[in-house]
């Protein structure tokens, strides 16, 4: 049995003291945390404050980057390791967000050495993968997500997927409104799960959670969730509001 996990993506929108208030306003909802997981990214900036509030206040709730470098260390300007996010008291990485395949350009490649990286660090990792509206339209999109998956979990250790979460997240999806029909995420997320299956065996592959995300709301959270390979949900703007993030969590309370 996978416990679920609803992890937040707060993206670039929060500076240091609005990631600590709505740290705070979070922590004050009621939640039965022996239900559910729980995780939130916060920007690097805001790592080490809202890491310091949840875990001074001993809550076990995960504390996510929003990237890494694939670098250990050195003239990097601009980068940030994995060393140092996990110096923040974060625990996990989100890598390979459509964002950072879509704007910055990251490759399969690229995700890869950042999910090894993350790995070798000893952070835990939400690698996210999706298909575009085009590859949908074309058919394309299950062979397109399970490429990623290969590509993005290449030369991981088996030993190491207890640190893996898998995030499926359709691009057009995201931030749209538009959200997969329940039928339609199961689908790719059984097929994810046969992949890894193949990639790690059955029982890694059954121990592995795959989040949905792409507009997920307290309206739409319990259907995706009854669904029996998804376990959880990436969200991102419903993530910024306490109280709809509260919901979202409290889904089957
Ligand atoms: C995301 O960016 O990971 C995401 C799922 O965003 P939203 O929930 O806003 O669609």
């Amino acid at each position: 049995m996978r416990k679920p996990l609803i992890y937040g993506n707060w993206k670039m929108n929060l500076n240091m003291q609005e990631s600590a208030d709505l740290i705070a306003s979070m922590l004050s909802i009621k939640i039965d945390y022996t239900k559910v997981d729980i995780g939130v990214a916060p920007d690097f900036c805001s790592l080490a404050k809202v890491a310091d509030t949840i875990r001074s206040m001993g809550y076990d709730i995960s504390v996510g980057a929003q990237n890494i470098s694939v670098e250990e260390k050195g003239a990097f300007t601009g980068e940030v390791s994995a060393d140092m996010v996990l110096s923040t008291g974060a625990d996990t990485v989100i890598v390979g967000h459509s964002e950072r395949r879509a704007i910055y350009k990251e490759t399969n490649k690229e995700i890869n050495a950042k999910v090894r990286a993350a790995l070798r660090n000893n952070l835990k990792v939400i690698l996210c993968v999706g298909e575009s509206l085009e590859e949908r339209e074309a058919s394309v999109a299950k062979d397109t997500v399970l490429y990623q998956v290969g590509m993005g979990l290449h030369g991981v250790n088996m030993d190491r997927m207890n640190k893996v979460t898998i995030a499926y997240e359709p691009v057009w999806a995201i931030g749209t409104g538009k959200t997969a029909t329940p039928a339609d995420a199961e689908e790719i997320h059984a097929s994810i799960r046969a992949h890894l299956s193949k990639m790690f065996g059955p029982v890694v592959a059954n121990k592995v959670r795959i989040l949905y995300g792409g507009s997920v709301k307290p309206d739409n959270v319990s259907a995706l969730m009854m669904r029996e390979n998804i376990d959880g949900a990436l969200v991102g703007g419903a993530s910024l509001d306490a109280t709809t993030f509260g919901k979202l969590i409290n889904f089957n309370s």
